[in-house]
């Protein structure tokens, strides 16, 4: 048997988006929660097992950073003027690896899907030359002809080409050295010059190119059905012991006493980082950040909630709704309410109308009751891909 051909994957991110208006092109606007090339990327590492190679502008190298952080994703490489420039220098930089196989996709293609992926490198396992997705046009086509009068294009035989288009790594970089100055919108164009033959897969509507607002609202729409909402709760009591303040839920308050931890002792923040884990199935905090651990001695929990936000988006999900209740008689919690919604939507970097903060007192009954400590619990509800 013949080893596994090799895959790599161009995504190719350098566009302007200008059709779609705004500053930010449109690759790094948010769909489902999360920057269209993020999930772009996530939905090509998930299937494809093979090495991904980003082209960004050299403008937007911020706002890339900013979208594939934590994706463990090579340096990007810088486009040039056109796509078929971005394209070549993607392909370029392919060459130490030569794969025997390269995938072309354009970043606003998000909703590509593993049985698309499948058909194509099938595709160009049974020996093609290049493999492109396409969907037949059912739309009747009009031209409009510069005098206003309008003409009918027989639809019968039109395509409309999708990406990712799959070829053999040397012969579409040979097209691309040889075929530069002949301008064109994507790489079937150029593997046609260079007279390679190319093999229909079927493609997929939901493999939607995002050119306009009008397609985000309709992505966004086909995104609902991929989801599933999940609920996870946390509990944790610190005890009371000496000192001159407390932490709760991100917030330093004065009080006649601290409250005893190894870490900074914040209730209200280990009981929300607990509802996250438990909505993901990663656990609890302890076992992130084990207490015999001299690393978490005093340390801010801000860093544990940002863990497990962390493990959240790497589960592909969204931090939907959290509600944390301190119980406790002391500490007056009233005053410092919107502080702490406010801090603890900054460290999980969402709208502070998906935070709410009560408090509650137990009637002087119970440890809490006596003041011997206070607990905390919280609820949160993630959205999470399917
Ligand atoms: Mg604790």
């Amino acid at each position: 048997m013949s080893p596994m051909p090799s895959v790599a994957i161009l995504i190719v991110s350098a566009g302007k988006g200008e059709r779609f208006g705004g500053t930010m092109p449109k690759q790094y606007r948010l769909l489902g929660g999360q920057p269209i090339l993020r999930r772009t990327v996530r939905a090509l590492s998930d299937i494809a097992n093979g090495h991904i190679q980003v082209v960004v502008s050299p403008d937007h190298l911020e706002n890339y950073n900013a979208a594939t952080a934590g994706l463990g994703l090579p340096v990007p490489v810088l486009g040039g003027a056109t796509r078929q420039e971005s394209v070549r220098n993607g392909l370029e930089a392919l060459t130490p690896i030569a794969p025997d196989f390269v995938l072309i996709h354009d970043a606003a293609r998000p909703l590509v899907g593993s049985a698309l992926i499948a058909r194509i490198l099938a595709t160009l396992e049974a020996g093609a030359e290049a493999a492109v997705p396409m969907v037949a046009v059912a739309d009747t086509l009009r031209r409009q002809n510069a005098d206003g009068s309008w003409e009918l294009i027989p639809r019968e035989g039109m395509w409309r080409a999708q990406t990712p288009q799959g070829f053999r790594f040397a012969e579409i970089l040979n097209a691309h050295r040889q075929f530069r100055t002949v301008s064109v919108t994507d790489d079937m164009a150029l593997a046609e010059a260079a007279g390679l033959a190319i093999t229909r897969v079927d493609g997929e509507e939901s493999n939607m190119k995002i050119t306009t607002q009008d397609d985000l609202l309709y992505a966004e729409r086909l995104l609902i059905g991929s989801y599933e909402f999940r609920t996870g709760s946390g509990f944790d009591v610190h005890r009371f012991t000496e000192g001159d303040h407390v932490w709760l839920c991100g917030i330093r308050i004065a009080h006649s006493h601290a409250l005893e931890g190894h870490s900074d002792a914040d209730a209200g923040l280990h009981a929300l980082t607990d509802a996250i884990l438990g909505a993901i199935g990663a656990g609890d905090i302890g076992q992130h950040f084990p207490p015999t651990d001299e690393r978490w001695r005093n340390a801010s929990s801000d860093r544990f909630l940002a863990h497990a936000m962390h493990l959240l988006h790497e589960a592909g999900g969204q931090f939907v709704h959290g509600d944390v209740t301190l119980i406790c008689e002391r500490p007056k919690i009233g005053p410092h309410r919107e502080a702490m919604r406010a801090r603890i939507a900054d460290i999980l970097g969402i709208d502070v109308g998906r935070i709410s903060v009560k408090a509650t007192t137990t009637e002087g009954l119970g440890f809490t009751g006596r003041r011997e400590g206070l607990a905390a619990e919280s609820v949160v509800t993630v959205k999470l891909p399917a």
